[in-house]
């Protein structure tokens, strides 16, 4: 854990007692702070109170006493209308901050320039952070990895000049982080996401431009309107930045993915850091992004090309994302169920050759219609299901499919037409384009049931 020790003797609302919430109230109390603690949810409240905190309705508490509210990212900011914690907080003159401020301020006290590198985009976020980390430990060092992934920023270990703190962050946290100042900031994209909590694309931007504004380096995806935007005010602020490419091989500085080499350009000049084709965990132009970004993080380490691909070969990749979970003779069982849009489905489908693809769940706005000109791909589709139906009419006769309802169903049937199939690496690929909800709890375990029947399947068991 961090203590937050610049709060020592001042008294901190924290509203909101989720996993971070939760973690940075016990932080804030381990620093010295007097903390009061809320939640509208009575379970988060019994839990916070058997850990020893200070619970009062804030509601009803008086806000003068207060040096800060400490918001949970989860709670509305600005749109679609501030919570009334905001509506307090600003009424009394009290800052609103989150967890990922309260590190910020920390690291300026006890370890200002610590290496700390935060990552950001709409897509892509929790895969390079996990390069990055897997990176840095390849090279050698303590890292400490989390914020938007995994464990809480506050739960991790202070910041220290011996150690890499890798910190995913989301736009909510950006929000209310203000002296976000990373020694290495990377914004991979922007893209239409979470407009109903940010009102407009350019308040969304504006927000996310944040996390690489006061970087002492900026590593920047600049492959579409708004980040290349952002990059360029960067460099003509004369900031440190690095460009990352998958779209313009052309660009004279920076870092591009060239025909599945990443390599490297400078002043025009040209040198191969690494080649991503067979690199299981990083198929895929959007992992070339993400990849190209990982070593720009790096900073100078990034031209020990051995260790860099020595780390990019070992990288084990994450979960649910273009997962490969098993082979039977030449077919390949892929597991995206993190695919929960037609956008993230993209991927997936433009990663592989010809594939039979499981595909379904709960639809979402425009269904697969986006991934038409793509449908030349895909030898059959197995359906499962709330989406079935509006799926089978977007389908028409584009290619054959058959409605399997279940998993359970689809697995088998998908696995008996690749292996009977003549080509070279049939692909049994589950990227749902879905929400999961309709049939699991969440994206992670419509995954780990479709792991579990490709094993059983593979070991030649049948799956309970
Ligand atoms: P995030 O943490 O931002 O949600 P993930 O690394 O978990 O991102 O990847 C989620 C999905 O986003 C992947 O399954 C893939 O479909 C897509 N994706 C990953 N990287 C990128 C990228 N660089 N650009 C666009 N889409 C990406």
């Amino acid at each position: 854990m961090t203590p937050v020790t610049s709060f020592n003797g001042k008294h901190a609302a924290v509203f909101g007692l989720g996993g971070s919430g939760f973690v940075t109230a016990q932080a804030l109390v381990a620093g010295g702070a007097r903390v009061t603690v809320w939640d509208d949810n009575e379970h988060a409240r019994e839990k916070a109170r058997a850990a020893g905190l200070r619970i009062e309705n804030l509601a009803l508490a008086d806000w003068r006493n207060f040096a800060s509210l400490v918001l949970s990212p989860g709670v509305p900011l600005t749109h679609p209308s501030p919570h009334w914690t905001v509506l307090k907080a600003r009424q009394a003159g009290v800052e609103i901050i989150g967890d990922i401020e309260l590190f910020c301020r920390e690291r300026q006290k006890i370890a200002p320039g610590s290496p700390f590198v935060a990552i950001t985009g709409t897509n892509g976020k929790s895969t390079t952070t996990a390069l990055i980390a897997h990176l840095f430990r390849s090279f050698g060092f303590a890292v400490e990895v989390g914020g938007n992934i995994g464990s809480p920023i506050l739960a991790l270990a202070p910041p220290a000049q011996e150690c890499v703190h890798v910190i995913e962050c989301s736009s909510f946290q950006i929000a209310l982080a203000p002296s976000l100042n990373p020694s290495v900031g990377v914004l991979l994209n922007i893209t239409p996401d979470h407009l109903d909590r940010h009102g407009t694309m350019e308040n969304y931007a504006a927000i996310k431009a944040k996390l690489v504004e006061n970087a002492d380096l900026a590593v920047i995806g600049i492959d579409d309107g708004l980040t290349s935007g952002i990059a360029g005010e960067l460099m003509k602020a004369g900031r440190k930045t690095v460009c990352v490419s998958v779209t313009n091989t052309m660009i004279e500085d920076g870092i591009v993915l060239d025909g599945g080499r990443l390599m490297r350009r400078s002043g025009g000049r040209s040198t191969r850091i690494a080649v991503l084709a067979g690199i299981a965990s990083l198929r895929g132009e959007h992992n070339g992004q993400n990849a190209a970004a990982a070593i720009a993080a790096l900073g100078p380490r990034g031209f020990d090309l051995e260790r860099v691909a020595q780390g990019l070969r070992s990288f084990p990749g994450l979960p649910h994302r273009l997962e490969e979970v098993g082979r039977k003779g030449k077919v390949l069982f892929i597991n995206d169920s993190k695919a929960t849009n037609a956008d993230a489905a993209e991927k997936a489908l433009r990663s592989f050759d010809k594939m039979f693809w499981i595909v379904g769940g709960r639809a979402k706005e425009g269904g697969i219609e986006p991934l038409r000109a793509l449908f030349g791909k895909v030898v059959k589709a197995y359906l499962i299901g709330e989406a079935s139906e509006v799926f089978v009419q977007t389908i028409g006769d584009s290619f054959p499919y058959e409605s399997c309802g279940t998993l359970e169903g689809a697995v088998p049937a998908a696995a008996r037409d690749a292996l009977a199939s003549q080509l070279a690496e049939p692909v049994v690929l589950l990227s749902p384009a879905c929400a999961s909800f309709d049939q699991f709890p969440d994206f992670e375990k419509r995954g780990d049931r479709f792991r579990e029947l490709v094993e059983a399947l593979l070991a030649g068991k049948k799956s309970g």
